[in-house]
C-alpha cells in the first residue's frame, strides 16, 4: 500500500516512512492512498475472530509490503501477551449505555494498545536494518507511560518523552518517571501540553536535527497508532451483534475518534461518532457550528483531554475535502493563523459522521458521582465525559470508550466522591519509588541541547 502526504499528495511514501517518520516532511500528516473497504462477506469472516487475529487481518490490510502476516501475527500475540484481559478489551454496561474497557494495559490507559505493539514493530524493524533511532513525543499524560513502557529496555531505542511540568496526576508522571532502564529520558517542560507538541513538532520539521539523530515519534498522529485502534472499533461491533451502532469517544488529539471513522471507512457499520471534550471544546465547537479557533487551554479534571490543537483533525480536513491536498494545506495554513472557520458544506459532510458534546467539571464530577450511586462503578474522568456526552445526545446502541483506569486520576473521584480506585497490585511499587526527570523551560533549543548531550 501506498501513502502520501495530506499537504502534498503528488508523491508517494512507503509504510517504512509512515512509520518511523510519524510526519511527511511538508508538516501534512500521512494517509493512504487507497483504503481497503471490506465487503458484507469479508466482514462476516471477520465477525468470529479472536482480538489478535482481527488485529493481525486489519493491520495486514496496511503493512503488508513492510512485514509478513506471519511474523505481523507472532508481533501481535506478543504485543497483548502483557494485558491483564486475555481478549485485550472489556465490555461492560452502565444502564442502556454499553462501556469498551481498553485500559488493561500495562500503563492503564487506551494508548497501550497501540503502543504495545509499536514498541514491538520497531524492534523487528531495527534488528532487521541495523539501525538505531530517538523516539521522541509528546504527551498529556497517557501517551508518554505507554511508549516509555513499550520501548524501556529495547536495544538501539532512546525515547525523549515532554510532558507538561506539574499539568499531569501524579500517578501518571509515576508512571513515566520511575522506570529505571538506561534508554528512557523524561522531560517537564514548564508550558502546557501544546507547548510541548510544538517542540516536538519543530523538532521535526527542523531537518537537520531530526535526521542528525534519527528522530522517530509515536505521537497520536503515528499512523500506525491509528490503524491498531481501529480493530477494537471493530471487535465491539462483532461482539454486540447490532446493525448498527454508535460511539462516544472521549477525545483530545482527535485520535482514537478518528480510528473509529477509518473504520467506517472500511465497511464497519457505524452510524455516528460522538467526539466528546472537556471544557478545552475546539472540536464541539467546530463540529456544532464549525467554529475551529483555538483558545486558551484550561486545566481539567480530565488532562489527556487538555487540547486545543487536534493534530489529527487535519486529517479529516483531507478526506472532507475529497483528498484534495492544496485545499488541505491552504486550511492548515488558516488553522495556523488561528482563523478557520469551517465551511458549510463541509460542516454538512462532517455532521454526516460526528457528533459533538462537552462536559463541564461539575458535569464530569456529577456523572462521576451518579454512576457510583446507581452502578456500584468508578469511571474515570475521562470516560465521564464520554458517558456525559453519550447521555445528553441519547442513542441507541451506543458505546463509550472507557479510556483509563480510575486509578490513575484519584483527584477527580476523590472529588466526586470522596474515593479513590486503588492501583492493581503489580503497579503498586511506583508509587513510592524514586523519580527521575528534567525540567526544561518551553524553548526548542534548550529541548534540543538535552537531547543532543544525551545521544
Ligand atoms: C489520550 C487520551 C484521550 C484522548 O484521545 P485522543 O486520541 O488524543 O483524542 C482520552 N482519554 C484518555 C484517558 C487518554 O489517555
Amino acid at each position: 500500500m501506498k501513502y502520501v502526504s495530506t499537504r502534498d499528495n503528488s508523491k508517494d511514501y512507503s509504510f517504512e516512512d509512515v512509520f518511523i517518520k510519524g510526519l511527511a516532511d511538508d508538516g501534512g500528516l500521512y494517509v493512504p492512498k487507497s483504503l481497503k473497504k471490506y465487503n458484507s462477506e469479508e466482514l462476516s469472516k471477520l465477525k468470529n475472530l479472536s482480538y489478535n487475529e482481527l488485529s493481525t487481518d486489519i493491520i495486514n490490510q496496511f503493512s503488508s509490503d513492510f512485514i509478513s502476516k506471519d511474523e505481523l501475527s507472532s508481533l501481535v500475540k506478543k504485543s497483548y501477551s502483557a494485558f491483564r484481559e486475555k481478549e485485550v478489551v472489556k465490555i461492560t454496561s452502565i444502564k442502556d449505555l454499553k462501556l469498551l474497557e481498553l485500559f488493561h494495559g500495562p500503563t492503564l490507559a487506551f494508548k497501550d494498545v497501540a503502543m504495545q505493539f509499536i514498541g514491538n514493530l520497531y524492534e523487528y524493524y531495527l534488528s532487521k536494518n541495523d539501525k538505531k533511532l530517538n523516539i521522541v513525543v509528546a504527551t498529556s499524560g497517557d501517551t508518554g507511560a505507554a511508549a516509555i513502557d513499550a520501548i524501556k529496555g529495547k536495544s538501539n531505542l532512546n525515547i525523549f518523552v515532554l510532558h507538561p511540568n506539574n499539568r499531569i496526576s501524579s500517578v501518571q508522571r509515576k508512571l513515566m518517571t520511575t522506570v529505571e532502564e538506561k534508554n528512557v529520558f523524561n522531560i517537564a517542560i514548564d508550558g502546557n501540553f501544546d507547548d510541548c507538541q510544538n517542540i516536538v513538532k519543530s523538532m521535526f520539521s527542523d531537518l537537520e536535527f531530526s535526521k542528525s539523530i534519527n528522530m522517530s515519534g509515536v505521537n497520536s498522529i503515528n499512523w500506525v497508532r491509528i490503524i491498531a485502534q481501529t480493530v477494537y472499533y471493530f471487535y465491539s461491533y462483532f461482539k454486540l451483534g447490532k446493525e448498527y451502532i454508535s460511539f462516544s469517544v472521549p477525545t483530545g488529539n482527535f485520535g482514537d475518534v478518528f480510528a473509529g471513522y477509518l473504520a467506517k471507512k472500511m465497511g464497519l457499520s457505524i452510524d455516528k461518532l460522538i467526539v466528546a471534550t472537556n471544557e478545552n471544546d475546539i472540536l464541539h465547537r467546530a463540529i456544532s457550528k464549525g467554529d475551529y479557533i483555538s483558545k486558551e487551554v484550561i486545566e481539567t479534571f480530565s488532562p489527556s483531554m487538555d487540547i486545543q490543537s487536534a493534530s489529527n483533525f487535519e486529517r479529516l480536513i483531507y478526506y472532507i475535502n475529497n483528498s484534495d491536498s492544496k485545499i488541505t494545506a491552504h486550511i492548515m495554513k488558516k488553522i495556523k493563523q488561528n482563523s478557520y472557520q469551517i465551511e458549510k458544506n463541509n460542516l454538512e459532510i462532517i455532521q454526516k459522521d460526528f457528533l459533538s458534546e462537552s462536559c463541564n467539571e461539575h458535569e464530569t464530577l456529577e456523572i462521576i458521582k451518579k454512576t457510583y450511586q446507581e452502578n456500584n462503578m468508578i469511571l474515570d474522568p475521562h470516560t465521564a465525559i464520554g458517558v456525559g456526552a453519550a447521555n445528553k445526545l441519547s442513542f441507541d446502541n451506543c458505546v463509550v470508550l472507557s479510556t483509563a483506569h480510575p486509578c490513575k486520576f484519584p483527584d477527580a473521584t476523590n472529588n466526586a466522591i470522596n474515593m479513590h480506585e486503588k492501583l492493581p497490585q503489580e503497579l503498586q511499587h511506583v508509587l513510592d519509588k524514586e523519580e527521575n526527570f528534567q525540567v526544561i523551560k518551553n524553548n526548542t533549543e534548550e529541548v534540543k541541547k538535552f537531547i543532543k548531550s544525551k545521544t
